[in-house]
């Protein structure tokens, strides 16, 4: 069973995303966040109880509440975390804000730039890479 975070506010592209990928990828299982919030205390819950650990993370950096930024630094500042491959997904185009999310730990900076169906395209290739050539770390017992 595979798990992916995905932590993205605009529930459009949520919707039209998880859609595709439950198409191509049947067996994963997708749980979402719509704020950075909502994706820490999924991550960290604040009763100290056990975290959901996914094999995969996508992050939306503009995000309510808390920063992608944000997000992105406490997930791979935490042992437990930083070993989960992340990919931020953007439309910003600022290279100090892509160095930064790089900087920060993210494994691949994913541009929202391209029309809606060709980066749902991009996103299909890049999972589709992930699970299905198993490149994922293992997950820990
Ligand atoms: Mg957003």
């Amino acid at each position: 069973m595979s798990f992916l975070l995905l932590v993205e506010d605009n529930a459009d592209d949520a919707f039209l995303l998880m859609r595709a990928l439950r198409r191509k990828l049947p067996e994963l299982k997708i749980r979402t966040a719509t704020d950075g919030a909502q994706a820490l205390e999924c991550l960290f819950p604040a009763d100290s109880s056990e975290g959901f650990r996914p094999d995969l993370i996508c992050l939306d950096l503009n995000l309510p509440k808390v920063s992608g930024f944000d997000v992105l630094t406490r997930i791979k500042r935490c042992p437990d975390t930083q070993r989960i491959p992340l990919m931020v997904s953007s439309t910003t185009t600022d290279p100090r804000e892509i160095e930064h999310c790089y900087a920060l730990g993210a494994d691949l900076f994913v541009p929202k730039l391209v029309g809606y169906f060709e980066f749902q395209a991009i996103m299909e290739e890049i999972l589709q890479y992930w699970w299905q050539h198993k490149c994922l770390p293992p997950r820990t017992p």
